[in-house]
């Protein structure tokens, strides 16, 4: 009989809840209106309610091997807790895990959302024919996860991966990890609405003055990104300190770990035309792992390529790779 599980992503705004097929076609999703900043107790209860819906009109098709949940935070695997959330302050030192499994009688997993959508990525997406890879999702912040040996490195206390809060300008703008310079200050959507600011701020950035103050479309990467694709020179600068501080990193982690591929996800991905120049400029320099694997040098031994590429499956990589957990867990 074919299994199928439950996935949960708590990363964004509003709660995403998906049912999944062991094959890994997402069989439907729920998306609730409940703003997750609305508290615990809300979330909690719509949560519950959407798993129960989901599972009692999927059982057809197959029997449910448990419930993994993407939360933006760091997570205790031991106790099923929520160590530390920026995002979600009301759900530290609370047992989430144990309270979801009380209410549902089913096995349920924290992950960390960026793990969850590295796993995801690995499972359907970029690297399902990869076993290692290192994953960056660019969204309100930076989240990076590691799959090593088809499985997420979690390291000594499940706190790896943090790949968001490595150091790409000693003195950098401070970031709320409570260090300098981290890549999450430069390759983040927050990020790059505040460069903006301050390259307005500087003057003759007279188009990103424009736009931020137009009421709509609200002031957003999205919208500085489209005026850097339409030439802008001050919106290009701000693309182009993405890809230089998200090309350090990537270079720091290329010689490190001598993985196979590297990807590229969340929402500021889409702007990858913009920034994908400045980000390969800076690896090669910075890399000579990656010019050694990078194909390009007609004179070097022929080494398996190092891969760096955008993800595939968008916002469904989370749901995707919290699915998986359950699934995985359940066959050891
Ligand atoms: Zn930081």
């Amino acid at each position: 009989m074919s299994r199928f599980a439950i996935g949960v992503d708590l990363g964004g705004t509003n709660l995403r809840i998906a049912a999944v097929g062991e094959d890994g076609k997402i069989l439907e999703v729920i998306t609730t209106e409940t703003e997750v900043a609305r508290g615990r107790g809300l979330v909690l209860d719509e949560m519950c309610d959407a798993i129960t819906k989901l599972s009692a009109k999927h059982n057809t098709n197959g029997s449910l091997c448990g419930i993994g949940i993407g939360v933006p935070g760091i997570i205790d695997m031991k106790s099923g807790m929520v160590l530390k959330s920026p995002n979600l302050p009301d759900w530290t030192d609370y047992p989430v895990q144990q309270e979801i499994e009380r209410r549902l009688s089913t096995t349920v997993i924290l992950e960390n959302d960026a793990n969850a959508a590295a796993f995801g990525e690995k499972w359907m997406g970029a690297g399902r024919d990869q076993d290692d890879l290192c994953m960056f999702t660019l969204g309100t912040g930076v989240g990076g996860g590691l799959v090593f040996d088809g499985k997420i490195w979690r390291g000594m206390t499940g706190m790896a991966g943090e790949l968001g809060h490595t150091t790409v300008f000693a003195d950098g703008h401070p970031c709320k990890c409570g260090s300098r310079g981290c890549v999450e200050q430069y390759a983040s959507a927050t990020a790059i609405k505040r460069m903006a600011i301050e390259a307005i701020e500087r003057g003759g950035a007279s188009e990103l003055e424009k736009a931020a103050k137009a009421p709509t479309p609200e002031f957003s990467a999205q919208v500085i990104y489209k005026l850097a694709m339409a030439g802008d020179k001050p919106a290009q600068l701000i693309f182009q300190k993405v890809g230089q501080a998200l090309g350090i990193a990537l270079a720091t982690f290329i010689n490190a770990l001598n993985l196979p591929m590297y990807v590229v996800g969340g929402g500021v991905s889409h702007s990858w035309d913009a920034f994908a120049p400045a980000m390969f400029e800076e690896i090669k320099f910075r890399s000579f792992v990656y010019v050694a694997t990078s194909g390009e040098d007609p004179k070097a031994p022929r080494l398996q390529k190092t891969i760096i590429t955008r993800a595939l499956l968008g916002g469904d990589a989370g749901l995707l790779g919290a699915a998986r957990l359950p699934m995985v867990m359940n066959k050891h």
